[in-house]
């Protein structure tokens, strides 16, 4: 199997050969298709699998489905608990939407200067990466909106349950309003964590790498 074969859309194709992404690892060759699909996934991988491409392309898809003309707000949010993991799913992010119109990414993670961040968002962002304090913040400003986001994913839920940001999560969650699709991943899912998942997901695919 090859990406250039998945059918995407030709300028998503030529980012992914572009960026040395010739095969997909097995968690995108599973995550992938069902994230396509439109069905919610509960995903145990851990870095290093590729799991940020595979919960990527699934967001880039839907993401230039669900581009409107006019619609200004995100249509995507990706969570992840850290800082650095949000650089790292950025600079993907960036690969992967390189000279696609309007597809543009918003960094809103803490330990950086705010302003920035809040300017960005002035003008069209489609794809949020944020760590949840940050964002919490800057939705108390209301200078983002999540009422259009139709893909949720939320990355390292069992990180985010060690450093206590279950509540933060789910304060966010209430912000995204519109029905939406979520992809969640996990290097492992003990019970703690199953009960987040359980408040995150709708009927959802399990994928163990
Ligand atoms: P991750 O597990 O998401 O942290 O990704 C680990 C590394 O694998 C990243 O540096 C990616 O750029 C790289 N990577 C992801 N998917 C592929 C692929 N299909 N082929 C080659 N490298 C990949």
């Amino acid at each position: 199997v090859e990406f250039e074969h998945c059918g995407f859309p030709s300028l998503l194709s030529s980012n992914l050969r572009k960026a040395g992404y010739e095969a997909p690892t097995p968690v995108q060759m599973q995550m992938v298709p069902i994230g396509l699909s439109g069905r919610d996934v509960i995903a145990s991988a851990d870095t290093g699998s590729g799991k940020t491409i595979a919960f990527l392309l699934p967001v880039v898809v839907k993401a230039l489905e669900k581009a409107v003309q006019g619609v200004c707000s995100p249509l995507a949010l990706i969570l992840t608990p850290t800082r650095e993991l949000a650089i790292q799913i950025e600079r993907q992010a960036k690969e992967l939407v390189m000279g696609i119109p309007n597809m543009r990414t918003a960094l809103l993670v803490g330990g950086m200067p705010l302003p920035p961040q809040l300017h960005r968002l002035k003008s069209s962002i489609k794809i949020v990466i944020a760590t949840p304090g940050r964002l919490i913040e800057i939705l108390k400003q209301k200078a983002v909106q999540l009422d259009k986001v139709k893909i949720l994913v939320v990355d390292e839920v069992d990180t985010m349950l060690k450093m206590g940001f279950q509540q933060q999560v789910l304060e966010v969650l209430e912000h995204v309003t519109e029905e939406h699709q979520t992809l969640l991943a996990s290097a492992t899912i003990p019970a703690g964590t199953e009960e987040l998942a359980a408040r995150l997901v709708h009927d959802p695919v399990r994928i163990a790498i």
